[in-house]
This record gives C-alpha cells, structure tokens and sequence, in this order.
C-alpha cells in the first residue's frame, strides 16, 4: 500500500500519519520526492481496509501497489534514485563506466590498470578478493589481503572500488576497504546475505541470476530496500539460453523494462554476458542505446595470464576506444560520460 501525500504537506502531518501506520503494526518507509511526499507501508495491509487513512489531514490517496515488490517499484517513487558512491552519481545524467580486473592479482597490476582506465574514463575500479569459481580448485581470490590493495590503490590513482561480498561473515571487511559492495549473481538469491547488506550503509551493485526473471530480481532488490539501504544499483549480466555463441545472452531489454518498473538505476555487465573480449564493445554501445545508467568492464593489462576471466578482459587501449565509442552513443542519447 502507499500513501500519497498532498503536496505542502507538513513535517507534523507526516509525522502523525507515521505514528499511526506504527501503531497498527505496519512499517512506514518514507519517499520524499521534489512534488510530493510518499509513505510505503509494508505488512499486513488488510487492516488499511478497517483503519483508513484518507481521512488523516496531509493524505491525498492511498493505493494498492500491484506489483509483489513494493519499495523497489515506480509506483512507490516516480523520480530515478541517483547512487552516490563516494561522490561518484549513478543514475544521474552522467554514464558512469566501472572497471577493472576480474580478480585482484597484486599491488602493482592493479594499479596499473587502475591508473589506465581512470585516464580513460572509468569513474569506478572493480575488482574482487572473494570469487565465486565453478571449481573449488580454481583461485578463489585473495580474500583480506586483496581487499587491503584494492583500498591501497582506490587512494594511490584517487578512484573509488566495488568488490564482491561473497559471505555474510566477510561483511565488516568489504565494508571497511571497499566504496560500494558487490552482490554476484550466484548470490542474488541469498537472502540473508540480501538482509545483511540492506542494514549497511554502503551502496550495493546487485546482479542478476543468471536463472533469475526480472521480477525475481526486483523482489531480490526489495529484501535490501526492506531492510534499510536505498542505495541499490541493479546490473544485468547476461542470462542462460540454449544460446552458445557467447558465454550467457545478454537480456537488453531487461534495461528498458527495469526503467519502467522501478526507480533503481540500471547498469549492464557485458563482459560476463559475452564472455568474449572481441564483443564486449559493440554489445557496451548498445548497453547505452537501450538507456543504461553505466557499465561494469573486465580490464587486464595481461589477459593471457589473467587469474580469473581472461578471455573476456580488454586490454587498457582496446578499453580506451570502448570508451570512445561509449561517449558517443551516450551523446545522442542526450547523455554524457
Ligand atoms: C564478477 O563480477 O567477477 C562476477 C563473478 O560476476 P557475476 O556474478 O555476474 O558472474
Ligand atoms: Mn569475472
């Protein structure tokens, strides 16, 4: 159910109408928007049928909201959220483009290709100490002591970092070295993972899984907006299909179909999507065309000897013409970069 309120309505007014949903034993989620403002209320909404609340001063409508997800959808808030990572907006105007290696390897290659894709353009470094690998036998990432060189060298090329939160009981550390916390898709479904990052205060990147429907990943979303944290930044990665060609089939419509549905802001993954470096451009422009908020792009200055991912990582000059190429759909699309 959400409230909506008349505009000008007063801070006591919003306050009272707060104090009553409570006091029913339902939870008021507020939205204050530049017209108006709207109180979400999540629980047992039945009792809204016995108690209404049209008739509070300040309450314009009260309305079912349709769809399973509720803090998430459009109905709930009608302008985009806009993710702030350490000053660096998702969402805005501006595409934002993150990058970086698969794994963090060392020290000196991260800043290495830290130091290229900032001189390109990326906003954000990507690069994760906890992997989730098919093969317990594959490397499975640095772990703390990867996380200390991400932060090292987020200050070392000044560029602030998203990394993979794989477990629960890693939570403190993520939060302590890294700007923005990466849920994968293997873990969109982890729900307590999902309650975890939602009682944090650092934006999250939530993913796709790769056998999950949009709505499963809005409801997936909505366990994080649930539990507190606003600040989610969703990102298609490509889905299965019969489909060999490339790694997954990259699921383009899911961008305008997000826009539609929710508030959040909506980047894309191409390089896990094709899993091919020789792709990841033209599939990135049309990441863009179809009105994505940014990118997230494999970098390596060495893919052969990549740890992780390889034969999708773009080296730093192939990343530099992406870029380019980027900044032009992102133009006519009434964007920059
Ligand atoms: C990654 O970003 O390196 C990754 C493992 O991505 P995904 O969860 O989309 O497979
Ligand atoms: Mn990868």
């Amino acid at each position: 159910m959400i409230i909506v309120l008349k505009p000008h309505t007063t801070d006591k007014q919003i306050n009272h109408i707060i104090e009553k949903v409570k006091k029913l034993g339902l939870k008021p989620m507020v939205s204050k928007g530049i017209e108006r403002t709207i109180i979400g209320v999540i629980g047992e909404e039945d009792i809204l049928r016995v108690q209404p609340l049209e008739v509070f001063p300040g309450v314009e409508k009260v309305m079912p909201v349709l769809a399973p997800y509720k803090l998430v959808s459009r109905e709930f808030k009608q302008e985009n959220t806009i993710v702030d990572v350490s000053g660096i907006k998702i969402g805005a105007k501006n595409i934002i483009v993150m990058a970086g290696p698969c794994s963090i390897e060392n020290h000196t290659m991260l800043l290495k290709i830290a130091k290229q894709v900032k001189k390109a353009g990326a906003t954000i470094l990507r690069g994760g100490a906890f992997k989730p690998r098919t093969s317990p036998y594959a490397f499975q990432g640095l772990g703390e002591k990867g996380l200390k060189i991400l932060h090292d060298v987020s200050k070392e090329a000044g560029i602030p970092t998203v990394t993979e939160l794989m477990d629960i009981r890693d939570i403190d550390l993520v939060e302590r070295y890294s700007d923005m916390i990466q849920i994968g898709a293997r873990n969109m479904q982890n729900f307590n993972l999902l309650k975890e990052v939602g009682l944090s205060k650092k934006p999250v990147m939530l993913k796709r899984g790769m056998m999950s429907t949009i709505e499963e990943w809005l409801m997936s979303a909505e366990y994080i907006l649930a539990s507190g944290n606003f600040n989610v930044v969703l990102c298609e990665r490509g889905i299965r299909t019969f489909e060999k060609a490339t790694r997954f089939t990259l699921d383009i419509s899911a961008v305008p179909v997000v826009k539609k549905l929710s508030h959040l802001p909506i980047i894309v993954d191409p390089s896990h999507a094709v899993g091919k470096w020789g792709l990841v451009a033209p599939v990135s422009s049309a990441s863009i065309a179809s009105g994505a908020d940014g990118l997230i792009v494999e970098v390596h200055t060495d893919p052969e000897e990549a740890l992780s991912d390889g034969a999708q990582s773009l080296l730093p000059a192939n990343f530099k013409i992406l870029m380019t190429e980027v900044g032009k759909i992102a133009k006519a699309m009434g964007r920059s970069v």
